[in-house]
């Protein structure tokens, strides 16, 4: 562990009111330039790691009991979604939430919160080239946009602040396999592009596929860390990441 990693989580405790534990001493952490997964099955705490570090958890009535979230050398902890934004780590919701009534670019402006004027246009032109399905629909109402285009949207949106660090959640979710290998092309293009990527997924497949390393979650804990290579020959761990196990 350096102070330049993207990502340091160490003891992270996270609860929900009084009773509810989502999260116990949670380790985790996301080199410089690394694609790192985070698997688990529904209700393991996966949504909730993704909004601790970027600063949602009040929001929803969470609270961080221990531990701390660093990134590239600062504490992110008890800071605000903006300021978090600022320091240059942004987030795709699980479920899209793109604004529906509101043009592709617009909603993609949207996303560019600390960025402006020359700079906010050729992040946009940017993502088109990323996106061209995108670039296509650029002027079209984006509740219009297919399942597909929509989880693109979302991802541009969250690449247009020029993140270090971009927490994906599910970004597959309910797409099609040629869908999901785009998706996991555009991953590849972003660690290219020099951004770090925390990969919150249930599809342990496509993760496995791209990222450098994985964690997989169980009931707030982590259970397994290793290579994606080592994860990946785990048959073990994929029945229990299908459920069966
Ligand atoms: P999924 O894959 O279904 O989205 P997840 O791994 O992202 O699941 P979380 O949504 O982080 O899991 O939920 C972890 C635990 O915390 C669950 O037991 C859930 O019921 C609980 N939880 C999540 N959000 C809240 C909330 N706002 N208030 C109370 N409990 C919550």
């Amino acid at each position: 562990t350096t102070t330049q990693d993207a990502l340091d989580v160490a003891g992270l405790s996270v609860r929900y009111g009084r009773s509810i534990t989502a999260l116990r001493d949670v380790n985790l952490r996301v080199g410089d330039g690394e694609v790192v997964t985070l698997m688990g099955l529904n209700g393991a705490g996966k949504s909730t790691l993704a909004r601790a570090i970027t600063g949602l958890l009040p929001a929803q009535g969470g609270s961080i009991a221990a531990g701390s979230i660093r990134s590239f050398g600062e504490d992110l902890a008890h800071r605000s979604p903006r300021a978090i934004v600022r320091h240059g780590v942004a987030q795709t919701l699980e479920g899209r939430r793109i604004f529906g009534g509101m043009s592709v670019s617009e909603n993609l402006d949207m996303g560019g919160v600390t960025v402006r004027g020359a700079e906010l246009r050729a992040n946009r032109e940017q993502m088109f080239e990323l996106f061209p399905r995108l670039a296509e629909r650029r002027d079209q109402a984006a509740g219009l946009l297919s399942g597909g285009e929509q989880q693109m949207l979302a991802v541009a949106r969250a690449l247009m602040s020029s993140p270090r660090l971009l927490v994906l959640d599910e970004p597959t979710l309910g797409l099609s396999p040629k869908l999901v290998t785009f998706v996991g092309d555009a991953i590849r293009a972003i660690q290219e592009a020099g951004t770090s990527v925390l990969l919150i997924e249930q599809n342990a497949t496509m993760a496995l596929a791209v990222a450098d390393r994985g964690y997989v979650l169980e009931h707030g804990r982590i259970i397994h860390e290793d290579t994606a290579a080592n994860l990946r020959s785990d048959e073990g761990l994929q029945r229990l990441l299908l459920g069966l196990g």
